[in-house]
């Protein structure tokens, strides 16, 4: 990798989050989930890290002193859905969304359970104030997925870690890998997760953590890294306008017109590139 590459990819941003969702879907003792929380929130204030907790709505009414902890804290707060069904589907997503601002108004961002949404998802959101989604995309830097919303695309979760497809060193390998490859990294903890091997696995993320701050990235919130993107955090470098996967990804980027010029200067290349490749 020459000075350039190096350069263009060096990590920028980090953001870790937390999916707080106790026994919403799995059988898991909600008191074991409030220790990992616990365990979360401390490791974050011995470390000085910033970090973003997606709490499935329910228990914003439920357990509202869970909420002030995390507040208090000086951690953010957004929603996870409101009940988190088992059976996640579309009929469900902008109904939560309904839901989780009645009871509370002043979370920003949102993520789905499963990181299924749709347009519709996108839409609600954005009438209802919130400002960023979070969420598995093909991109790996923020953008304007839907008017003013921020898509805040997820590097990776402890989910491997869960269904037993990689050890406790393999995730914290691959935590190392995005920090090497991204400028943008949120990755991600459940708390059900975490009531597993609680010791081992708070043991390796202090040591994600602390390979955070010792590397001197910038840690925010989600909310942070938000209004950062606004600013112009993350300069168009042209390495993504190739992807048109998301119909509002060029906002923010390069101006369209510019966009449809190269690909029309592209077209005759690409044809032949193809003519010469797949005949
Ligand atoms: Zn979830």
């Amino acid at each position: 990798m020459n000075n350039t590459s190096d350069k263009k990819r060096q990590v920028r941003m980090i953001t870790f989050f937390h999916d707080i969702e106790q026994n919403s879907e799995l059988n898991v003792e909600p008191n074991t989930c409030r220790q990992v929380v616990n365990g979360f929130l401390a490791l974050e204030k011995k470390y000085n890290v910033p970090a973003t907790y997606n709490v499935v709505g329910k228990l914003f009414g439920q357990q509202p002193d869970l909420i002030k902890q995390i507040i208090d804290a000086g951690q953010e707060v957004a929603f996870h859905s409101y009940n988190h069904q088992p059976d996640w589907n579309p009929k469900y997503y902008a109904d939560e969304i309904h839901l989780c601002r009645r009871v509370s108004n002043s979370p920003r961002g949102y993520r789905s359970p499963r990181a299924q949404w749709n347009q519709n998802t996108l839409k609600t959101l954005w009438e209802l104030g919130f400002l960023w989604s979070a969420e598995d995309d093909v991109r790996d830097e923020p953008y304007f997925i839907y008017e003013g919303l921020v898509r805040l695309p997820i590097s990776g979760d402890d989910w491997p870690l869960y269904v037993g497809h990689i050890t406790v060193d393999g995730w914290l390998e691959s935590f190392a890998n995005f920090m090497k490859t991204r400028r943008y990294v949120a990755f991600g903890t459940h708390d059900f997760v975490f009531c597993h091997s609680m010791e081992e696995r708070m043991c390796v993320y202090e040591s994600i953590l602390k390979m955070a701050v010792e590397n001197q990235a910038r840690l925010v919130t989600f909310s942070k890294a938000a209004d950062l993107f606004r600013c112009g955090e993350f300069p168009n470098d042209g390495s993504l306008d190739t992807i048109s996967s998301h119909e509002n990804s060029h906002k923010n980027r390069l101006p369209m017109y510019l966009v449809n010029i190269g690909r029309r200067l592209l077209k005759p290349f690409r044809s032949f590139s193809k003519k010469i490749l797949f005949r």
